[in-house]
């Protein structure tokens, strides 16, 4: 395959878990590989499109169960392709958002192994698609923060929260269910209203999929009674209410229609 030879890597974004949100580039190269690296957030119907001798390698990662830390994953991607392999390293979402993609890049091109990205739905875009939601607003909504709330557990979350507080902005949060509580507090001090939409997901696009609407000042409550241990997205803003208002309304409307049947 003229853009897969032996000895290279494409660092390829499975996107939120369903493999129909693959592109179709996606699914032809990692039917191609010969070795895959995978995480934790790479759905089973993705790794099925793997061909039947490829060998699977997980390399997950997931908050506070690291199993094995960047550098190890770097070294065996660059060894994998060194070795003649065609090796596909596959990340949930789209690569370059949160995926430590630049450590990949650098590892591979230090040891002039070629490598190439390929894109993938990132679970901000899944998250508004299960809302049926869009993540700008014309006038409302003109700005949108792809912002991580990782934080350890020793460390507060360093953040510029006056900025992050726009509220002509959507927050389109990464990792922050554990930093839920610190999210809602800090916004708030910084200026955004208690009452600003917020909208969870967790496992967006999966069969386990849940979405839960609340309200920042409320987030910190939601967050530890609506979601599971799944991956989960936080939207935060303007943008976000607004299909919660009609849809409220389209139900009230049904409701009074069913009554007066
Ligand atoms: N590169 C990925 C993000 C990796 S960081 C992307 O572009 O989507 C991991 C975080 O992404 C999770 O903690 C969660 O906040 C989010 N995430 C990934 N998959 C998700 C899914 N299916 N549903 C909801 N959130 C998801």
């Amino acid at each position: 395959m003229s853009d897969f030879p032996a000895g290279s890597v494409w660092l390829v974004g499975a996107g939120p878990g369903d493999a129909e949100l693959l592109t179709r580039k996606a699914e032809r190269l990692i039917a191609s590989a010969s070795v895959v690296f995978h995480d934790a957030l790479v759905g089973p119907s993705v790794l099925d499109l793997a061909a039947p001798d490829a060998r699977l390698v997980h390399v997950g990662k997931r908050s506070g169960r690291h199993s094995k830390d960047q550098a190890s994953i770097d070294r065996l991607i660059v060894d994998a392709a060194l070795a003649g392999g065609r090796v596909v390293r596959l990340k949930g979402g789209d690569p370059s958002i949160f995926g430590r993609s630049t450590e990949e890049l650098d590892a591979c091109r230090a040891a002039r192994v070629p490598v190439f990205v390929c894109p993938g739905v990132t679970a901000a875009s899944a998250a508004a698609a299960s809302l049926g939601l869009s993540l700008t607003l014309r006038g409302l909504a003109r700005k949108l923060t792809f912002v991580t709330a990782h934080a350890r557990t020793d460390e507060p979350l360093d953040l510029d929260w006056k900025a992050l507080a726009d509220p002509q902005a959507t927050l389109a949060v990464y990792m922050g269910k554990a930093s839920a509580r610190m999210l809602s507090e800090r916004l708030i001090a910084a200026g955004l209203a208690g009452d600003t939409p917020v909208a969870m997901v967790e496992n967006a696009s999966l069969p386990d999929e849940r979405t839960f609407r609340t309200r920042l000042d409320l987030l910190s409550l939601a967050a530890g009674t609506a979601l599971g241990d799944g991956p989960a997205l936080l939207l935060i803003g303007q943008a976000v209410g607004h299909g919660a208002a009609q849809g409220t309304l389209a139900l009230a409307a049904a409701a009074t229609a069913a009554a007066s049947r």
